[in-house]
């Protein structure tokens, strides 16, 4: 057996409100449905064990997954100790990846995360292949909200990964909140509806190079009406995600009301959980 402390536990942090970094157990779970909601985004609904915590998780709080290796057919699982996480030997380790869990049904007892096909990544392509019946580990949820709901006025930011977490914060807004929204998406079959009870106003943006992952959140943030009193949440690639936070703390946006959070980061695999580019 061995204990490993650096692996991602189920953070809190400046952006999504501190709180420490907690350790809850994972909790085998199993497929009950999957739709391709675009061509890029796929719903996975799981259920099993206890998922009523899931009823009081936070607007865009996150949660582990771990997923079995190719021939496995259910993720090794760590035990909880003091000391870290202890995993067994001669067991594979499974891919951990931060997701965003997106909806709980209560009465069903299920809970609905969705996964980018963004390509090469052990989750990316598990979520390619995956069928009911599949079982993965989902620990958490974490991540308690900084930011006032209430806030009269919002700008918000995110690409095809933040999809899902823009998708609980726009569930969450009062109707008494205005809200600009930008979302960068590879094309207009990756656009997905959304709903809010806020004045929400979406602006779709398609890459115009397929690499050119952020450019047209930058751009919009430079064109953007953001005051002093607007609260800006931001979820994207990690060096956009900080362009954008330089660039609007330049323009005179308290750190106060910056929520940015990098989910992932061109050409590093597993970027960790709790980037929120105030480096
Ligand atoms: C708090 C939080 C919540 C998140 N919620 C979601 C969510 O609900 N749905 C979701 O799909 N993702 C979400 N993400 C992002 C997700 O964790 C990463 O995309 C993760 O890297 C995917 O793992 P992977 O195994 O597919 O790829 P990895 O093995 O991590 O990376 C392999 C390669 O793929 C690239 N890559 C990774 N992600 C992307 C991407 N989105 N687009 C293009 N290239 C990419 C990497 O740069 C790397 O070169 C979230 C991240 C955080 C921090």
């Amino acid at each position: 057996m061995r204990v490993n402390n650096e692996l991602p536990g189920v953070p809190g942090g400046p952006g999504s409100g501190g709180g420490g970094r907690r350790r809850l157990p994972p909790q085998l779970v199993e497929v009950v449905a999957v739709a391709r909601l675009t061509p890029r985004l796929v719903s996975v609904t799981v259920s099993g064990g206890d998922l009523s915590r899931f009823g009081e998780a936070a607007p865009t709080s996150h949660i582990e997954v771990f997923l079995p290796v190719p021939g496995q057919a259910a993720p090794t699982l760590p035990i909880i100790t003091p000391e870290g996480r202890v995993w067994p030997d001669n067991e594979p380790r499974p891919t951990v990846r931060t997701y965003t869990p997106r909806s709980f049904d209560r009465a069903a007892n299920t809970l609905e995360v969705q996964f980018v096909l963004h390509g090469e990544g052990p989750a990316s392509e598990w979520a390619q292949r995956v069928q009911v019946g599949d079982t993965l580990a989902i620990g958490g949820p974490g991540g308690r909200f900084a930011a006032d709901l209430s806030t009269p006025r919002w700008w918000i930011a995110g690409d095809e990964s933040a999809l899902p977490a823009v998708g609980t914060l726009l569930d969450a807004l009062p109707a008494s909140v205005q809200a600009e929204v930008h979302l960068e998406v590879a094309g207009p079959d990756d656009e997905l509806a959304l709903s809010s009870a806020a004045k929400a106003t979406i602006h779709w943006h398609h890459r115009r190079d397929p690499q050119g992952f952020g450019v047209e959140l930058i751009e919009a943030a430079e064109r953007g009406a953001i005051n002093p009193d607007t609260q800006v949440w931001v979820a994207c690639e990690a060096s956009a995600m900080r362009r954008i936070r330089r660039l609007l703390l330049d323009r005179g946006v308290p750190g106060a009301s910056l929520v940015t959070r990098g989910y992932w980061r061109r050409g590093v695999a597993d970027h960790p959980d709790h980037d929120y580019g105030d480096d």
